[in-house]
């Protein structure tokens, strides 16, 4: 099921909408203000973010620019209101996906958002089942990581720990996803269990695991692997 982040303070407009998205069998959270919805962006994996400009607190080209600083690569469909002019290209640069206006008929903004969707699950398709770092080569689908030639050995948590990574290089990770799709708990009650095979992960695939390359920590969050 696609999960998206719906970030809207006027009610009726997102009610309407948050309506019709789970008819259509979407997963939605909404967040009424903008730093909530940040928050729940940065905490979480969504699908898609759609993003009113006009929020409280925080606008929605703040949040776009914040998140995408922050490593989340998640796409985003920018609302705009009626009238409201807007830079479309300032909010492309700031990370944006596409705009659609909240005044369209209710099948564009359904089309807009599956075609980004469909697009992001595209990417996800062929994202690439190798990676090197620095002298470290990891073939997924040969289940096969090498340094420098010379085979390494992963306990398999740690393989399908370096595995998620791979498959979301670039992109910020929580350890609350982690703990959700790699070993299958809910709750942050484990997170140390998280830190502790990041930890030994790095000691294998990092020059100097002291000074992590490309498991780096993002800071009270999580992780990214930046390649
Ligand atoms: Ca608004």
């Amino acid at each position: 099921m696609k999960r998206v982040l719906f970030v809207e303070d006027e009610a009726a407009f997102a009610v309407g909408a948050i309506d019709r998205l789970q008819a259509e069998g979407y997963q939605v959270e909404w967040a009424q203000t903008g730093m909530s919805g940040y928050e729940r962006a940065l905490a979480k994996r969504f699908d898609l973010i759609v993003l009113d400009v006009m929020l409280p607190g925080k606008s929605g080209f703040d949040i776009c620019r914040d998140l995408r600083r922050d490593g989340v690569n998640t796409p985003v469909l920018m609302l705009t209101a009626r009238g409201e002019v807007v830079d479309r290209v300032v909010g492309l640069k700031l990370g944006a996906d596409d705009y659609v206006q909240k005044n369209c008929e209710p099948v564009e903004l359904m089309a807009r958002i599956e075609a980004l969707l469909r697009r992001s699950s595209g990417s996800l398709v062929t994202a690439a089942k190798c990676a090197q770092l620095g002298d470290v080569h990891i073939d997924l689908r040969k289940h096969q990581v090498t340094r420098a030639g010379e085979p390494l050995t992963l306990s398999p948590i740690e393989f399908r720990l370096l595995e998620y990574f791979v498959e979301r290089r670039g992109a910020l990770v929580t350890r609350e996803e982690l703990l959700e799709n790699v070993w299958g708990v809910h709750g942050d009650t484990l997170s140390r269990t998280v830190d502790v095979h990041v930890a030994g992960l790095r000691k294998k695939i990092e020059a100097d695991s002291r000074y992590p390359r490309f498991l780096l920590t993002v800071k009270g969050v999580g992780y990214k692997l930046a390649i």
